[in-house]
């Protein structure tokens, strides 16, 4: 198999990031690496589908990142995980000798491990620069559970399910493999209900989830966890407390500690961003500095660490989110592309603590609890696909209503030359109906 049929494979089934950024893989893959990075860390506390993953289909992940190095001509692929991880360390370990090209990479639990950028420093030493992307140092790296789905590619099955932990506030905390289009209520259901009144969901990891009130919204293509909190839970009041509110909190208690800034995991990889000194531009107009503008906020990954690291609770990633999106509204393009050439000298004593970072988020009582990899025993009788379920543009819908539709077919497309992924249907079933934003196929 060459580059373009690898390519045109992935193409074809549907493949996007499935570590929640859902960008299109086909698009990544179509570059000459010298590294490719299996992302197998899964940094946001309680989310359990990558571990298990690289635990179970050890063989086949690594058959797939081989056949990935050799097709892009790269001259290595690294597995990372996290030391922590260790039936799928045992189990990576027993199988990685048949492939002289792959090495494992173990880290410590600290977060964002999994943030691209800092992954690619802690495997191979290279910093990716300001507004770049790993491919800029010769890397492309790739989620576990997108390399499983390549595996599928390379058999000529298309994305139709999704791997999702179920956990927090529920009976059975769990992990299915289920159809995609299914509600999040079914998955509740499934591991045996919620353990609070009027729960509330974080669709995504507890960092940089987003909250989901609707139990009815469906499993999509980049849906990784399912978390189940009480309404009132710290997590949601916090991602929900109105960025006015927090800058006139900031205004008063903003002491210029700078701890946002010295735990802040793009500021550690050398790039000019300094929490700190935006927070001080939003309360006083002015760093007195010339280098530091608010179109350093663009440098943010919106990870949110710098909340728990500020003494007084503030939140100056709320903040860069609001500078960026008014940045974009007046035009306003990102200036900074610094390429460092090193790295902040206390780096290495920075990293932050998972166990840590759990504790403060009050997900104590919900860590260290197993959620295994469960059949699903539940009928499904309707799904609702999303045309978007991807970056880029919504996919157009080819499926008419009344239509009989298999499994594994495609029922929205990519125009040529866009950018996104086609959809392809989950059951065999009847198309209900369909409009630009979703379609529902009944099983029949
Ligand atoms: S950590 Fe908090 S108090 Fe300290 S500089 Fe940052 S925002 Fe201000
Ligand atoms: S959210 Fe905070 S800690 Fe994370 S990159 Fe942005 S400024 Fe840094």
């Amino acid at each position: 198999m060459d580059k373009t049929q690898l390519i045109e494979k992935v193409k074809n089934a549907g493949i996007i990031g499935a570590g929640g950024a859902g960008f299109p893989t086909a698009v990544k893959l179509n570059s000459a690496p010298e590294f490719v990075i299996v992302n197998g860390i899964e940094c946001e506390p309680l989310i359990q589908v990558d571990q298990q993953l690289a635990a179970l289909n050890a063989p086949v992940l690594l058959k797939t990142l081989d056949t990935l190095v050799e097709t892009l001509g790269a001259k290595q692929g690294i597995f990372a995980i996290k030391e922590k991880y260790v039936k799928a360390h045992n189990a990576l370990k027993s199988e990685i000798s048949k492939y002289p090209r792959l090495t494992i990479k173990t880290l410590i639990s600290a977060y964002p491990m999994g943030d691209e950028q800092v992954l690619v420093y802690e495997t191979i030493g290279r910093i990716v620069p300001e507004a770049g992307i790993p491919l800029n140092v010769g890397a492309v790296v790739i989620n576990t559970e997108t390399l499983f789905n390549i595996g599928k590619a390379l058999e000529d099955m298309p994305i139709t399910e999704k791997f999702v932990s179920v956990v927090g506030a529920v009976k059975n905390p769990k992990t299915f493999k289920v159809p995609l289009g299914i509600t999040m209520r079914s998955l509740i259901e499934e591991a045996g209900g919620a353990t609070v009144e009027n729960p509330i969901l974080i669709d995504g990891g507890p960092m940089m989830g987003k909250i989901e009130r609707n139990l009815d919204a469906p499993i999509t293509k980049i849906t990784k966890s399912i978390i189940v909190l009480e309404q009132n839970h710290p997590i949601i009041i916090s991602k929900e407390q109105a960025i006015r509110q927090m800058l006139t909190l900031a205004k008063a208690a903003c002491c210029h500690c700078m701890m946002c800034s010295l735990v802040c995991p793009r500021n550690l990889l050398g790039h000019s961003l300094y929490p700190d000194k935006l927070m001080r531009l939003a309360a006083y107009n002015s760093t007195c500095e010339k280098d530091i503008g608010a179109a350093t906020a663009y440098l943010c990954c919106e990870c949110r660490l710098c909340e728990y690291a500020c003494i007084m609770q503030l939140q100056p990633w709320k903040l860069n989110k609001e500078l960026k999106i008014r940045l974009k509204a007046a035009d306003i393009k990102n200036p900074h592309k610094n390429a460092p050439s090193k790295v902040n000298t206390f780096r290495e004593y920075s990293r932050y603590p998972t166990d840590k970072l759990v504790r403060q988020l009050g997900l104590s009582k919900y860590y260290h609890i197993d959620a295994p990899m469960s059949d699903w025993t539940k009928e499904i009788s309707e799904v609702v696909l999303p045309t978007r379920q991807h970056f880029g543009a919504p996919a157009e819908p080819i499926a008419a209503v009344g239509a009989q539709i298999k499994k594994g077919e495609i029922i929205a497309k990519m125009p040529d030359g866009v950018l996104g992924a086609d959809i392809h249907s989950s059951i065999d079933g009847i198309v209900k109906s369909v409009d630009k934003n979703n379609i529902v196929i009944q099983r029949g």
